[in-house]
């Protein structure tokens, strides 16, 4: 049997926290514990947030950090075709349509639909369907419009769970606990935006391509990313993919209890090297002794 393999995967929008180190970390020890490899990509599809003045400081704060990545990194602004061919997948299975609202057309819809007041667990209001082609064929011709010139990608959801079936799940494993199967509840999430006009792909999509083609069986990420995994595996399930197993980490918290972030001025790496704090005081505060 070929041996599990893991990733670490940062977008190259700005320096890397304690909350980055926590999950490098933490893929670094499940790797090693279950013998497996790990992979670093760097998850640049936002041309205007990334640079590769960020990404050189990702891969040194690494490697202060004395973690090793097997084979070479995989940039995702270098595969945008094999996103456009998965897109192009679920076109052919009439999966996806054609959206033209903007994010003001989006609230105002909101607001007067049923929908009113529903968000989806990232706080978003829920997309109200109006370019959603009806269930009898009306405004089918979205689904012909040609991949670049829309202004964005939806997947249609209800149709995505009939494709997919009730039983979509992944498995969970924890290093200190049983296996255990997770159903997966992506209604919750409507409507999701697969690709946009000027970054032709989303998160969603290029990390469930990559993932596969990468072959990674073990995804270690936070749990601000919990909810968001129910998405994946319905996007594996309808392009074929595998399911890979998941664990979620705990995340690390400012002073209001707040997740750390490059927006809130989490103190970078970077920053606490210079004071003068050592890679062994930040394994051993992130409790990998
Ligand atoms: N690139 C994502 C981030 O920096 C994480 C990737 C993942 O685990 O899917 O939050």
């Amino acid at each position: 049997m070929s041996p599990p393999v893991f990733r670490f995967a940062p977008s190259p929008n700005g320096r890397l926290h304690l909350g980055h180190a926590l999950s490098a970390l933490r893929n670094e020890a499940e790797a090693r514990r279950l013998g497996g490899r790990l992979l670093l990509r760097i998850e640049d599809i936002d041309a205007e947030r990334s640079r590769p003045a960020f990404e050189a400081a990702i891969i040194s704060d690494l490697d202060w950090l004395g973690i090793r990545f097997d084979d070479v990194v995989r940039r995702q602004s270098e595969h945008m075709a094999d996103y456009h061919a998965a897109l192009d997948v679920l076109r052919g299975r009439g999966l996806i349509y054609a959206c033209r609202c903007s994010r003001s057309d989006i609230r105002s819809a909101w607001a007067a639909s049923g929908l009113a007041g529903r968000h989806d667990p990232d706080g978003a209001p829920l997309y109200p369907g109006t370019c959603r082609p009806a269930l009898d064929g009306a405004g089918s011709e979205r689904l012909d419009v040609d991949v670049e010139t829309a202004l964005a990608w939806r997947l249609d959801m209800a149709r995505a769970l009939d494709a997919v079936g009730p039983d979509a799940g992944y498995k969970l494993f924890m290093p200190d606990a049983p296996e255990t199967w997770c159903p997966v509840q992506p209604a919750r999430w409507g409507d999701v935006l697969l690709a946009r006009k000027h970054t032709p792909t989303s998160y969603h999509l290029s990390v469930v391509v990559d993932d596969a083609l990468q072959g990674v069986t073990h995804v270690v990420r936070g749990r601000d990313l919990e909810a968001a995994t129910d998405i994946h595996v319905v996007l594996q399930k309808l392009l074929g993919l595998p399911t890979p197993q998941y664990q979620f980490h705990d995340l690390v918290l400012d002073e209001q209890g707040l997740k750390l972030a490059k927006s809130r001025n989490a103190p970078a790496l970077a920053d606490l090297r210079e004071a003068g704090i050592t890679p062994a005081d930040v394994r051993r505060q992130l409790g990998f002794a």
